[in-house]
């Protein structure tokens, strides 16, 4: 548990006072759009043994416990007020722009959109802000790391120089695609946040926007996933010395998503839902609650990790 003590764990010069930080702007998550003590969040984890995580808002139906938990985009102490100021900057200036892509791709040919009049330095310090607290949420909540380690302390040294004005010292040497799905199927009631590792680079997911950090030598792509990422591939949505975010048209977003989704994360905590199910003969809602429950408690009691807890949780109510 961290607390106010703690250096910031972006600048690691100033104690990390703020309280509720987004790992995650709010801006991009989708209890914005919808009521908010109705939302639902997921975190999607990173490996089998870091299962999603899932949050109701207090009125959510869905929610059968009273007390009220944590969001799990946001966290306590992690960030000093000025970073999370500076982090507020950056979200002011690029969140708007990704929420009005729809419009902006309106009656073009081709699906590569090209912004001109975006400051590319500061962009790419924002998505790399997005890179390095998506992780850290990881970090902090399963003690799993989604990307290399080094590139996690470089993109946090270089989103701290940037913040410190030390623009000569803004390495943007590290570039990354971002993927947008702009169609209207797109399931907007709920939260599709975390790291994937179906790519030999990790794929980023902060709801119908994907980012994949380019890390030359390696391929861009797991070639046992080549069929459903192919169009991934494709290295014009590479953002470079200027700011270009791929459209990936419905079909191949929506066959990406159940990969990413339904495959690594859902099945997994399903498969132990529907045992429950058949153990207990409760509803699925009932069991969900109960392992989440169990779960949360053996976190909190215990500190192991999330995904760790979730398991032991499952092996107690299971036997
Ligand atoms: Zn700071």
């Amino acid at each position: 548990m961290r607390s106010k003590d703690d250096l910031c764990l972006i600048c690691n010069l100033y104690k990390s006072d703020k309280t509720n930080s987004h790992f995650i702007p709010a801006g991009l998550l989708k209890s914005n759009i919808g009521e908010r003590n109705y939302e639902e969040a997921y975190m999607i984890g990173v490996s089998e043994q870091a299962p999603i995580t899932d949050y109701f808002g207090r009125s959510n139906l869905k929610n059968t416990d009273p007390e009220i938990k944590q969001n799990p985009h946001a966290a306590d102490y992690i960030f000093c007020s000025k970073c999370e100021d500076k982090l507020a900057e950056l979200e002011n200036e690029f969140v708007p722009y990704l929420n009005s892509l729809k419009k902006k791709f309106a009656g073009k040919q081709d699906n590569v959109l090209v912004f001109g009049d975006l400051n590319t330095l500061r962009f790419k310090v924002f998505v790399y802000s997005l890179i390095y607290r998506l992780n850290l949420q990881s970090v902090l909540k399963n003690l799993l790391t989604g990307i290399d380690f080094h590139l996690f302390n470089k993109l946090r040294l270089i989103i701290s120089n940037k913040f410190a004005g030390l623009d000569y010292l803004v390495d943007t040497s590290i570039n990354f695609s971002v993927f947008a799905s702009l169609n209207n199927e797109y399931d907007y009631s709920m939260n599709f946040v975390g790291i994937n590792t179906f790519f030999i680079n990790p794929l980023l997911m902060v709801n119908e926007f994907h980012i994949v950090p380019y890390i030359p030598p390696f391929p861009l792509i797991n070639s046992s996933f080549e069929s459903a990422f192919k169009h991934y591939q494709n290295l014009d949505g590479l953002t470079n010395k200027q700011v270009s975010i791929y459209n990936v048209e419905t079909e191949k977003w929506l066959t990406v998503h159940e990969h990413l989704v339904n495959y690594q994360a859902y099945q997994f905590r399903t498969i132990r839902i529907g045992q429950l199910m058949r153990k207990t003969k409760q509803t699925f809602e009932e069991c969900q609650q109960k392992l989440y429950n169990l779960a949360e408690k053996i976190h909190l009691e215990t500190s192991k990790p999330f995904g760790i807890s979730y398991d032991v949780a499952f092996k107690k109510l299971i036997e």
